[in-house]
């Protein structure tokens, strides 16, 4: 058992000052005491620096994308990149990563998203087999390098092995690109079986992704379902491209989240991811459906995918998590920065993903990214509450922008002022994993990664 006071705390009913959080040896929180003062903690509670607010969960990465950053920004002759360019791009790189590469990579993505004020990951893993498309002899070996990197930064996991089975909608034949990727349902319910029987004793939460409309037909969608339990979180990408939304209506004459709702039972269990394009009716059916629109703001703004309809799914309840995605931009704050400034420069108005409740704009995104996100990772983890995981950030007191701010106004500074390093200590799970804005495995992981893509690049 460990208590600690902190100057000021963001709690489920909003900012308080004085705030003592009491964390039992199992890493959850056994009891938030608020507005006590120092009568009211513990007389052993180490004072924290700084104000604190819940860890965010990651509800999306692709971990080795981390090392496509960076490498896209050279313009085609023919001036057509879009998101399909940028995909073999990717798709180039991924032919080379070995099982020690990939670790590699995961575990220097996942020290950044630890740096940066994530707690907590879901990763959708969709690379499974060797460079020739042929299985491991242990199917599992890439699964289990992303809960390896995962405990290398100390960082809470949620596994979504991918099943990936075709090009596109209807069934279409997979191109040789995919070949890492592919799993029939029979082999796909081996590997969950064999991830579950690990899940206890390594401590991760596993769920099922379905990649795509484009890459499971109905048929393979509906067999899939059948292996998620009652809790079993459930992720998909949907409308995340124009071209995607039309070939599916070609294929169903359904958009893909229309055709979703109508067919799959989405549920509190799921995440759609992106769901980018979306009409009214899809904006309303999908709030009402309570599964979470999992956003990846940044991403989404370096592919050129498009704008998601925020106000609109709000206005209708709908809650929504944040996620890193390609790993491009690792930061929660920037990825709800970029949210509400994509609504702004669509509506040319301020402030408009705000929560009726409260006035703040910062308080209200992070709040409803962090619930958002606990949901869509089937954990337990999001809000300084009892009996909640102890997930929590400590903020930098030294950092500039927050300077002389109110305590409400705290993350509006974070998030929508000039700041660089918000995070100055993060917690997961009632361990420390950075303190003072370093994780003590820092050099050593980077040191790994610039080794795995100097070899990468060796075998182009
Ligand atoms: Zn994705």
């Amino acid at each position: 058992m460990k208590s600690y006071l902190a100057p000021s705390a963001l709690l489920p009913g909003g900012w308080v000052n004085d705030v003592t959080i009491v964390i039992d040896d199992a890493g959850r929180i056994e009891r938030v005491a608020s507005g006590a003062g120092d009568a009211g903690a513990p007389r052993d509670a180490e004072r924290l620096p700084g104000p604190v607010i819940p860890g965010m969960p990651n509800l999306h990465s692709h971990a080795f994308q981390r090392a496509v950053a960076g490498r896209t920004g050279i313009a085609s002759p023919d001036r057509d990149d879009s998101f399909w360019t940028w995909r073999q791009a990717m798709y180039a790189f991924v032919d080379r990563v070995d099982p020690d590469a990939l670790e590699a990579i995961a575990a220097q993505a996942y020290v950044e998203m630890a740096k940066a004020g994530y707690t907590s990951v879901a990763e959708f893993h969709y690379v499974h087999h060797d460079p020739k498309g042929t299985a491991y002899a242990d199917p599992a070996e890439l699964a289990w390098r992303i809960v390896a990197a995962a405990g290398s930064a100390g960082i809470a996991l949620t596994l979504l092995p991918v099943f990936y089975a075709h090009a596109g909608f209807g069934g279409a034949a997979i191109v040789d690109a995919q070949r890492r990727f592919v799993h029939s349902t029979y082999t796909y319910s081996r590997l969950l079986d064999v991830l579950a029987a690990g899940a206890p004793a390594r401590g991760y939460t596993l769920g099922i992704a379905p990649h795509s409309l484009r890459a499971v037909t109905a048929e393979e969608l509906d067999r899939i379902l059948r292996l998620a339990g009652t809790g079993t979180p459930i992720h998909i990408h949907a409308a995340e491209q124009t071209r995607e939304v039309d070939d599916c209506c070609a294929w169903s004459g359904m958009r893909p989240v229309e055709w979703l709702l109508a067919n799959a039972g989405v549920d509190a269990r799921w995440c759609l991811v992106h769901a980018t394009h979306m009409t009214a009716r899809e904006v309303g059916a999908l709030a009402a459906s309570g599964a979470i629109a999992g956003l990846a703001p940044t991403t989404e703004a370096d592919l050129g995918d498009g704008t998601f309809p925020g106000e609109a799914y709000l206005q209708a309840a709908g809650r929504f998590g944040i996620g890193s995605d390609s790993n491009a931009i690792i930061d929660p704050f920037a990825e709800l920065r970029q949210l509400e400034w994509s609504q702004r420069l669509r509506l040319r108005r301020r402030n408009v993903l705000v929560d009726p409740s409260q006035p703040s704009i910062g308080t209200s995104l992070w709040r409803a990214a962090a619930a958002g996100g606990a949901q869509a990772l089937a954990q337990h983890t999001g809000s300084l509450a009892a009996g909640a995981y102890a997930d929590l950030l400590v903020l930098d007191p030294d950092e500039p922008a927050l300077a002389g701010q109110a305590t409400g106004r705290t993350l509006d500074a974070a998030i929508f002022g000039p700041c660089r390093r918000p995070v100055r200590d993060v917690m997961s799970r009632g361990r420390w994993i950075v303190r003072e804005g370093r994780h003590p495995r820092e050099a050593e992981v980077l040191q790994r990664y610039r080794a795995a893509v100097a070899r990468i690049d060796a075998l182009a």
